[in-house]
């Protein structure tokens, strides 16, 4: 486990023709004068880019590269692909690694010097994410290129990953000054990561490179290098004989998430139109697949998630670990996906959240989350507006209704409502009939009419064990009251009580027994209750005098402002898991699993890359409690991945601690069954 998510800053000086230079690895990142040309013949060149993308078959390209620095190759290859003959509907996923990630202002000096890629610079410059240990998606040109990009160390990056790369660019500084990159591991997960006809480049012709690349399976070969240089290494993998999804499974065959054989994406039904269902939704359309989105209710996001206002409140540890590494990077993505699609303050205002200290405990537990420094700054610091407290600069309010409109408005998809899923069925693919659409997988039965789909994605909250699918999810509902005041009312109170009314006057989102947020539309914003077996529909009086209380001390009131009659409010149901974490990923059947894994009751450090039941095209987001701002849209993007067979925006550990069959294989590990 980790200690810090923050990252040593690469120790840069800029030589005289302005470059940078490594201090650490007394290395250069790229040659002032040939930088380019350089790039274009190691990298595009020698992995046969061109020729390749001309007569790319699939959907996505992937490049993967050891060393991002200043994102030179990562650009040049970006480049090469637009103006390549690859369709436009070709898409490229570039994925890299960097343990000094370069700053935004070291980006920017060291990309000046490319005029060529000036357009290309300034979008990466402006979607560059914070550095910040871990795994980062990032998507540009309108979703034709996606990058990720792994902060930290490359071996427990590529460990981390679940992909199917096509080529690999070897750019670790030379092997003689920066011997801990190229390590046996390194390569063992390079072959785990390639298929059969995946090709390499890279700079050096070192035998250590070339001997690690030949004992994990590669043809290597010498080649001229660059210029003056003499020498470089391409290759390419020849012999292969597990399937993708085995060669990710690292012994955990039961958390498989891909396909074997890829399925045609005809028609993906998402059913639901809350959070989860909206981003999902939005993250398979900004791929260009169309989306058929059903909602039961008469608008959208008319359950949990259609509250005028919600914070996005992580509660990050001081220990490292999967959950956290989860929230971390779900909150870094939504607080960019929101900064991105909304830059008017419609929908998302990035003002900030203090999060006040319970209590002695908790004040003790921020003391160490800021001793001992686990986040960067940029995420996690010490409020000076109140002693004690904890600021999360990038952190804000949402409207949540307005964001899953913004979601939903996307050309490609198609939103349905008063359209309730009635059952679902798996059909057999390969029947035949007269009409195509019963060659897709799933039937969807809404009333008397029938559906068919070749996808399925059930975002439908503390609802989807109504649909009798074939696994269980332990959700447990939470009833939640949020309540309103007019701003007007709130201020005439507080003058009635002797108190200043600029109190209510609050830019950042506070946080203590509950929140309040700056007000919007006139009113304030504040709760929340948490009710568990409690089903009442109504809001209740007794409900907004907790929250007045609440609100009371967040603005440090006296008992005597606010009145319960001036408040209005709403109800909704949160779906919370019993683990406290999301369910995301393939519905497996857990009756499969019960005889399949059985070899889990007697031991339970049993390890198998044998698949047993292949992925069905039915997929859950769900039970993302009071955190689905937060969790939702990489979740909805981790989903897209798996539709699209594409690389996981997701840590491989984090993703089987969301998987929807976790709560099965902890039973067999105990010797229980379903
Ligand atoms: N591809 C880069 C570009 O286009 O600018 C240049 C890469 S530079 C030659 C090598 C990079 O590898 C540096 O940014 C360095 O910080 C990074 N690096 C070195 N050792 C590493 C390691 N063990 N894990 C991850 N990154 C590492």
């Amino acid at each position: 486990m980790l200690t810090s998510y923050k990252l040593e800053r690469p120790d840069l000086n800029w030589g005289e023709d302005g470059a940078p230079h490594s201090s650490q690895f007394d290395d250069v990142y790229f040659d002032k004068e040939s930088g380019l040309e350089e790039t274009r013949y190691v990298f595009l060149q020698h992995n046969k880019l061109l020729e390749r993308w001309k007569a790319l078959q699939k959907n996505v390209f992937v490049i993967a590269e050891t060393g991002f620095g200043t994102g030179l190759n990562f650009l040049c290859a970006w480049q090469a692909f637009l103006d390549s003959e690859a369709s436009d509907d070709k898409q490229l996923h570039f994925i890299s690694v960097e343990k000094y990630p370069l700053t935004k202002d070291m980006l920017t000096a060291a990309l000046n010097m490319w005029p060529s890629l000036a357009a290309y610079s300034k979008e990466l410059i402006e979607a560059y994410p914070t550095v910040c240990h871990g795994l980062h998606r990032i998507e540009l040109a309108q979703g034709r290129i996606q990058l990720t990009l792994w902060f930290g160390e490359a071996e427990e990056g590529f460990a981390a990953l679940n992909a199917n790369i096509d080529a690999w660019f070897l750019d670790g500084f030379a092997p003689s000054k920066n011997p801990e990159m190229w390590t046996e591991k390194l390569f063992q997960h390079i072959h785990r990561l390639s298929h059969q006809g995946t090709t390499f480049s890279t700079f050096t012709a070192a035998g250590i490179v070339r001997r690690g690349l030949q004992a994990v399976g590669f043809d290597v070969q010498k080649v001229k290098g660059f210029g003056q240089k003499r020498e470089m290494a391409v290759g390419q993998l020849n012999q292969l004989t597990t399937s993708f999804p085995e060669r990710m499974s690292q012994g955990q065959a039961w958390f498989n998430l891909r396909q074997k054989i890829s399925v045609p994406i005809k028609k993906v039904l998402v059913v639901g139109s809350g959070l989860a269902g909206a981003n999902t939704a939005y993250a398979l359309a900004a791929q260009g697949v169309s989306v058929t989105v059903w909602e039961q209710g008469k608008t959208i996001a008319c359950e949990a998630s259609g509250n005028p206002q919600g914070m996005l409140y992580p509660k990050f540890t001081a220990q490292d670990s999967e959950v956290n590494r989860f929230y971390l990077a779900a909150y870094l993505y939504a607080t960019r996906l929101f900064s991105k699609l909304d830059q008017k303050q419609v929908f998302w205002d990035q003002c900030g959240l203090i999060q006040i200290p319970k209590n002695e405990k908790e004040a003790l537990r921020f003391q160490k989350l800021l001793d001992e420094q686990l986040y960067p700054e940029a995420v996690l610091q010490a409020s000076t507006d109140k002693n004690g407290s904890i600021l999360l600069p990038l952190s804000g309010w949402v409207a949540p209704k307005k964001l899953c409109e913004t979601l939903l408005s996307h050309p490609n998809i198609s939103v349905q409502l008063n359209t309730l899923l009635s059952s679902l069925e798996s059909i057999d693919p390969e029947i035949t009939s007269e009409s195509d659409e019963s060659k897709n997988h799933w039937k969807a039965t809404t009333g008397l009419q029938e559906h068919f789909f070749s996808h399925v994605v059930l975002c439908t909250a503390n609802q989807t064990d109504n649909l009798n699918i074939t696994t269980k999810t332990p959700t447990i509902p939470v009833r939640g009251q949020v309540s309103y005041l007019d701003v007007e009312t709130a201020r005439k109170n507080c003058l009635s009580q002797d108190e200043p009314a600029e109190k209510i006057d609050i830019e950042k989102v506070l946080c203590e027994f509950g929140y309040v947020s700056p007000p919007i539309d006139g009113q304030i914003h504040f709760g929340s209750t948490y009710n568990f077996e409690d089903d009442d529909q109504e809001v209740r009086e007794s409900d907004h005098q907790k929250n007045l209380t609440i609100l009371r001390g967040l603005l440090d009131l006296s008992d005597g402002v606010f009145e319960s009659k001036d408040c209005s409010g709403r109800v909704s149901f949160r779906c919370t898991v019993v683990d406290h974490s999301p369910i995301v990923g393939p519905a497996q059947s857990d009756q499969i699993y019960q005889t399949a894994y059985s070899a889990l009751t007697k031991n339970a450090k049993w390890k198998t890359n044998t698949i047993e039941e292949p992925i069905s095209q039915l997929y859950i987001n769900i039970g993302h409690g009071s955190r689905g701002l937060i969790s939702t849209p990489l979740s909805g993007q981790y989903i897209a991945s798996l539709i699209t067979n594409t690389p996981s925006p997701l840590e491989q550990e984090i993703s089987y601690s969301l998987h929807p069959s976790r709560f099965i294989i902890r039973n067999l590990k105990r010797s229980q069954g379903i």
